[in-house]
């Protein structure tokens, strides 16, 4: 099995018979050896860098249903929030003091956040505060709109591709959502000269390992400059609200995989992750992950954006707690520098 990892490394591909042995390899000693091939070409892209991203989330209404999402459209029992201009600006101020030079603006698909509205914000952020990046989170919106934001200052955007099986992401998603323009959207974010993030659960419903190789072979050919993935956790109140989350375990070999097929992608480990594991921000990163994303969002409001139960908002996970973060990362050889983390050229 080691000479697969060794294969994988210096051809940057994979069969689906090598993912499904590594997905299930009990042998500890292989998956060690993933774990520390991946970290060791993290640190050869990256040093010993890690870069934070200062979490926004700006909104928790959404026109959509997906089926797995905790502030689906169709949960009546959600208390409802919005940010205004001035509270996320509050919240960049905040951060920016921390060392945050990036900043992303994440929400469900809210129609107030019209074109108009969301370019006031960006052009603000963007000239208060010139040195940093701004990301957005902010759904499927026309081609149009992604070129307006682009144009008032925005620099990246996520949008998780969810699954690259069009049969799959059918049975996580309404039949008003469609694979095809979720794809659609990812080209064009790409083609206006966003740096794009696309990303899944890992151990969604229905998911199976010839999912996970489409999706590794998406993320092949797509090439984005950053992936987010992390475990499905089950949210109340949702038609998958008694299905088994994700597990640590099988998040951690997919984030090694994707460092190692895609090495110089910013790769975060993220939230659900820490939320299933105390230490699951230190695990991510020691499987080659480079991208911490604290939440800088106004306390008050963390506890509403729960797209999953138990969603961590406090504690490491809090943005006005990276001074810690730095600390206890440091003892794993890695710095948290307050640097906008840009991919590579
Ligand atoms: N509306 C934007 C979008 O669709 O990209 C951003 C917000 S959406 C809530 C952000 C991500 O949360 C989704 O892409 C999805 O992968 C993740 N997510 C939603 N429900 C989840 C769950 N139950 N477990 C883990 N991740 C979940």
């Amino acid at each position: 099995m080691k000479q697969i990892i060794d294969h994988i490394v210096s051809t940057r591909n994979l069969t689906l018979e090598q993912l499904a042995g590594l997905m299930a390899t009990e042998d500890q000693e292989v998956v060690g050896y993933l774990f520390h091939q991946s970290h060791q070409l993290a640190q050869r892209i990256y040093g010993n860098k890690i870069f934070i991203r200062g979490l926004i989330e700006i909104s928790n209404h959404c026109k959509n249903d997906c089926l797995y999402c905790g502030i689906r459209r169709s949960r009546t029992d959600v208390h409802r929030y919005r940010l205004s201009k001035e509270d996320i600006l509050q919240c960049c101020q905040q951060g920016y003091s921390l060392g945050f030079r990036t900043f992303v603006l994440q929400g469900g698909e809210d129609g107030w956040f019209t074109d108009e509205r969301m370019c006031d914000i960006v052009a603000a952020i963007r000239q208060q505060f010139p040195d940093c990046a701004i990301t957005l989170s902010l759904g499927e919106r026309s081609r149009e709109s992604y070129q307006r934001l682009f144009d008032a200052g925005a620099n990246r955007y996520l949008l998780r591709h969810e699954t690259a099986d069009p049969k799959h992401y059918s049975r996580l998603h309404p039949d008003d959502m469609s694979y095809d323009n979720r794809m659609h959207c990812l080209h064009d974010l790409k083609e206006i000269g966003y740096q794009v993030g696309c990303g899944f659960m890992v151990g969604s419903p229905f998911q199976t390992v010839e999912n996970l190789f489409q999706d590794l072979q998406f993320i092949r050919s797509f090439q984005p400059q950053m992936v987010g993935i992390g475990p499905f956790i089950p949210a109340s109140g949702t038609p998958f609200a008694d299905r088994p989350s994700g597990t640590v375990d099988a998040t951690l070999r997919l984030l090694a995989l994707i460092r190692l097929l895609h090495p110089q992608v910013l790769l975060p480990a993220t939230t659900a992750l820490g939320t299933l594991h105390p230490q699951g921000r230190e695990l991510g990163i020691l499987a080659g992950a480079n991208v911490i994303m604290p939440n800088l969002s106004p306390a008050a409001q963390r506890a509403d954006y729960s797209i999953y139960d138990n969603k961590l908002s406090t504690g490491s996970e809090a943005a006005e707690t990276v001074n810690d973060t730095r600390y206890r990362l440091g003892k794993l050889g890695v710095e948290v520098p307050a640097d906008r983390g840009d991919y590579p050229g």
